[in-house]
Order: C-alpha cells, then sequence, then structure tokens
C-alpha cells in the first residue's frame, strides 16, 4: 500500500482493520459451532438449519491445504489482478477452509502443510488510482 493512495476494499466485511491486525469475517453458529466465511447474509445455519449465525473474527494464521498456480487470466472479468498469480486454500484453526490469493514468496517455494498468515494487500488498481484491497495469505517459507 502506498501512502496517500485511495484504497477500497474488494467486498465489505470480508476482514476487519489492517495490517497486522487484520482478521477475517465469517459467520459462527451459537447452536453447533459450525464456522462459514465468507459470513453468511442470513442468521440461517446450512450445517443445523438454526438461525443462530453470528460475526466471528477468524483466527489470521492457517495452514495451507492445497494450491495451484493460475497462468491465464481467468473468464468473466471477476478477477483483474495480475497473472500468473497462486490460489490455494488455507484451513484456520477454527477448522473453515479459506480460499485465497498467496503472496510474499516465489511460487515454487509454496508447499502443502506450510503454516501461512493473513495480509491485506492491493490486488489492482482502478482507471482513477484507487487501489483495490484484498485478503492474501504469506506462507511461512
Ligand atoms: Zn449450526
Amino acid at each position: 500500500m502506498e501512502c496517500g493512495k485511495k484504497t477500497v476494499p474488494l467486498r465489505e466485511e470480508l476482514w476487519t482493520a489492517s495490517g497486522d491486525q487484520a482478521g477475517l469475517i465469517g459467520s459462527g453458529c451459537t447452536l453447533c459451532g459450525e464456522i462459514f466465511f465468507p459470513k453468511k447474509k442470513s442468521a440461517f445455519c446450512p450445517h443445523c438449519q438454526h438461525e443462530g449465525l453470528q460475526d466471528a473474527t477468524l483466527g489470521s494464521r492457517g495452514r495451507i491445504t492445497t494450491f495451484t498456480m493460475v497462468h491465464q487470466q481467468p473468464a468473466g472479468g471477476f478477477y483483474k489482478g495480475p497473472v500468473p498469480y497462486a490460489y490455494g486454500v488455507v484451513q484456520l484453526p477454527d477448522g473453515v477452509n479459506v480460499e485465497t490469493l498467496f503472496t510474499g514468496c516465489r511460487p515454487d517455494e509454496i508447499r502443502t502443510g506450510l503454516e501461512a498468515r493473513l495480509a491485506i494487500e492491493k490486488l489492482y488498481e482502478e482507471d482513477d488510482g484507487t487501489e483495490v484491497l484484498t485478503y492474501k495469505f504469506v506462507p511461512t517459507v
């Protein structure tokens, strides 16, 4: 992030705060304990059918369970970041699986089983210079 740049999140309510204090926002069920990410729009728990979901701040560290390299811009125009990029799943201690981009290391350093920590970073820049931020995970290599 450069100083003085206007920034906007890719989507509202994906994470809280920023920098080292950042945490992803999910939904936790008060009855069965299931955790969902991203957070659900309603209080309905698809796991146990209870109307008891509440916002839950998730841990900012987890383990890489799977990953791949994406070499071409995905079709559909929803992804406007750079290619190639590393993409995969990090499992948080809460048990929730988070689909994420990886950053902060060379692609050939990424391994399943590695620890990774949450980072909020620029995904791309709008034509007016506004930086669009998203969450990513930094593998501990
Ligand atoms: Zn439930």
